[in-house]
């Protein structure tokens, strides 16, 4: 079950380059130093298209990259740089017509619920019309059409978060330690894709170094970096970095295989 994952951001909180920044990256000219808030877009052959976070910057990802499908929405978390562009999923509603349904755990469901009152609680006059969404809380393993997704426990600061596993790829974002728990839900990897801030030290997202020695435990076939900071230049961090492994940069797109030996092949025939 070959998917196209699409990096539409990958870029911190801020993006890079940041306001008001005068420094080599954000002044930079190589597009790759050019990142928008973390997210990427995994569209699977004949099947679904879903959306891991509504990244700040969602409107102009979409225009950029030419996505034109989000038939689900996975939420790792509710930090603003994640969930922010919300409100853009109506242009899929009205082009694909029903609720899109979306996913997370407890405590992301319960912010989104509260940020986004008007659209769990919405207001009797709406206007330009609201996101019309089918929120699920999630606790485990299940299923998207065909394709299986298995929600992948990571530690971001103090908090628990969501990464998530479809296949032979993995996306795990903002973290800065894998509980024991987890370890074996990155065996046998193609594709992971892990969030490297910089090299200075943060108390809630890896490092460097930190994501390498995650890459020389989990031993994926190949590792891209993201949710990075203006600290890293793209062509010199990259040159740098150990074979299989790079640096993301946005609208790069990766061929995976979103196909589970567990999950339910059903599916088949999916829209
Ligand atoms: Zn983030
Ligand atoms: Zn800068
Ligand atoms: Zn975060």
């Amino acid at each position: 079950m070959k998917a196209d994952v699409t990096f539409l951001g990958s870029g911190t909180s801020h993006g890079v380059p940041m306001i008001g920044c005068t420094c080599a990256v954000c002044r930079s000219t190589d597009p790759r130093d050019r990142r928008s808030r973390p997210s990427v877009h995994v569209a699977v052959e004949n099947g679904p298209a879903i959306l891991i976070d509504t990244s700040t910057d969602l409107r102009h990802q979409a225009l950029a990259n030419s996505i034109s499908r989000v038939d689900a929405i996975l939420f790792t978390h509710s930090h603003a740089d994640h969930i922010m562009g919300l409100d853009d999923v109506r242009r899929f509603n009205v082009m694909q017509g029903g609720d899109i349904p979306a996913y997370a755990d407890e405590r992301t469901a319960d912010d989104l619920r509260r940020t986004f009152s008007y659209i769990f609680n919405p207001p009797s006059e709406k206007g330009g019309g609201i996101p019309q969404l089918a929120l699920s809380t999630i606790s485990g393993s299940f299923n998207i059409g065909p394709v299986g997704i298995q929600p992948v426990a990571i530690f971001h600061g103090k908090r628990s978060i969501l990464g998530y596993r479809l296949g032979n790829f993995a996306y795990l974002t903002d973290c800065n330690r894998v509980p024991d728990e987890s370890w074996p839900l990155l065996d046998g990897l193609d594709v992971l894709v892990l969030g490297a801030l910089r090299h200075r030290p943060h108390p809630t997202h890896f490092t460097v170094a930190e994501a390498l020695a995650v890459v020389e435990r989990a031993r994926p076939r190949q590792c891209y970096l993201t949710h990075i900071c203006h600290d890293l230049p793209h062509a010199e961090t990259n040159a740098a970095l150990p074979g299989g492994v790079e640096l993301a940069y946005d609208g790069l797109v990766v061929t995976i295989d979103a196909a589970s030996a567990s999950a339910d092949k059903s599916g088949d025939g999916w829209k």
